[in-house]
């Protein structure tokens, strides 16, 4: 089966998460548990013997070695179920547009009048470019399509399929893994790295063929409390202390150009993500994101400095800061690893596209699961425009990827 058949089968199940699940519901949304009882069953029926989804709905099964590999350590194949939040992936309606010739998509039914049809528009999109003579899959408008990451499942799956048909085609041991809710930034969670059993992996969850990502960035939220007094407004001299006036104070000595809006490859940011208050308390909440330790290091010191002036200016206690760190550079995870890349570098160009690697100005599931002892970079699955109604894949980049899988486990039996 091509790896598009299956997609299209994949993306029968709606498998959304939803981000204001409880914590304590895992998987997010139980439909996602649905395709991963599917999921564990093929992998059994295509020879994976030891396939299973576990109580949270992550599936996991191992492929012993090919004769002569088996004391190789074993590489991880990973991809997330779920659907982002951002979209419906509900009874989505997918169709083949065969040798597309680089026109606008109308992506809408015949039964939409023209004035309600949705377009993807090559002005919009003019990568659409490089799709020109390939069959591409789109949505009707109306729903995501679910590449992201579907389109990974069906190549690793592809991937399985053709190691149960050549059982001599030299590979490591091989760990597959297949996560619930990625999209809501929990799917390391409650990943077992027991049961992975691998030394290191891939996510096979980036873009166009060839993406090959293996830097993300520190990421850190601060929150800053401003503490007021109020006071009625014809009696407030020397009595009222407006939070809301320190809080802009604070936000203008935070540089005007770092912010995403004004950055871009490896620049970081402060980024003002909300801002809540009155006169007696305003919170705000700023993104802190650097791709360099140091870098990422000194912004954290810089908010610092600014709320301790804020501090000697008003008072102690006028502002309190704490910070959250989230995730952290993949990067140090993966250097003392340098055959994640170049054996990545070699499958894609050996399957005849061209490597390329740009930082991720956000993270993924594999930064996480980077520390937690799986350094892991993330591989193109071949979606475009993910997480909304332009979300397309094309059927050769899926075919192309699955052969740049294959040539990825045999460089790892070398
Ligand atoms: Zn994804």
């Amino acid at each position: 089966m091509r790896a598009y058949e299956r997609f299209l089968k994949y993306i029968s199940y709606d498998t959304q998460s939803d981000s204001s699940a409880p914590i304590s519901s895992v998987p997010s949304t139980p439909k996602q548990k649905l395709l991963g009882a599917a999921l564990a069953s093929e992998l059994k029926d295509l020879g994976v013997q030891d396939a299973y989804m576990d109580e949270y709905g992550y599936v996991y099964g191992h492929i012993p070695a090919s004769k002569g590999s088996e004391a190789l350590p074993a590489l991880a194949l990973i991809s997330h179920m779920d659907t982002a939040p951002d979209m419906s992936g509900a009874d989505i309606k997918a169709r083949i547009i065969k040798n597309y010739t680089g026109e606008d998509i109308r992506l809408s039914g015949e039964d939409v009048p023209e004035k309600d049809a949705v377009y993807t528009r090559v002005s919009a999109y003019p990568m659409l470019k490089n799709y020109v003579g390939q069959d591409l899959i789109v949505t009707d408008g109306s729903t995501l399509l679910g590449a992201d990451n579907k389109a990974g499942i069906a190549e690793i799956m592809t991937l399985v399929e053709f190691l149960k048909s050549e059982p001599t085609f030299p590979h490591p041991p091989l760990s597959i893994c297949f996560t619930p809710d990625e999209e809501i930034g929990r799917s390391a969670d409650h990943i077992d790295t027991e049961a992975i059993r691998a030394s290191y992996g891939y996510t096979v969850d980036g873009g166009a063929v060839g993406d090959i990502q293996y830097e993300n960035f520190n990421a850190s939220t601060a929150v800053l409390s401003f503490r007021g007094i109020s006071a009625h407004t014809g009696y407030a001299k020397g009595a009222m202390k407006n939070s809301a006036l320190i809080a802009v104070e604070f936000q203008n000595m935070i540089p005007a150009d770092e912010t995403p809006a004004n950055t871009e490859g490896r620049e970081g940011f402060y980024h003002l993500n909300s801002i809540k208050g009155k006169v007696e308390c305003t919170v705000l909440e700023y993104l802190i994101r650097d791709f360099s330790d140091e870098g990422f290091k000194k912004r954290k010191a810089f908010i610092s400095s600014v709320a301790d002036f804020i501090n000697m200016k008003y008072g102690d206690g006028t502002v309190e800061l704490t910070f959250k760190d989230s995730y952290s550079n993949m990067l140090d995870m993966i250097t003392p690893y340098p055959e994640l890349i170049l054996n990545a570098e070699k499958a894609i160009t050996e399957g005849g596209a061209l490597p390329k690697s740009e930082p991720i100005r956000g993270g993924t599931d594999g930064c996480r699961l980077s520390y937690m002892g799986l350094p892991c970079p993330n591989l193109c699955a071949g979606g475009q425009l993910g997480h909304g109604r332009h979300e397309f894949v094309s059927v050769q980049s899926m075919d192309t990827i699955v052969e740049i899988l294959k040539n990825l486990v045999r460089l790892f039996s070398e």
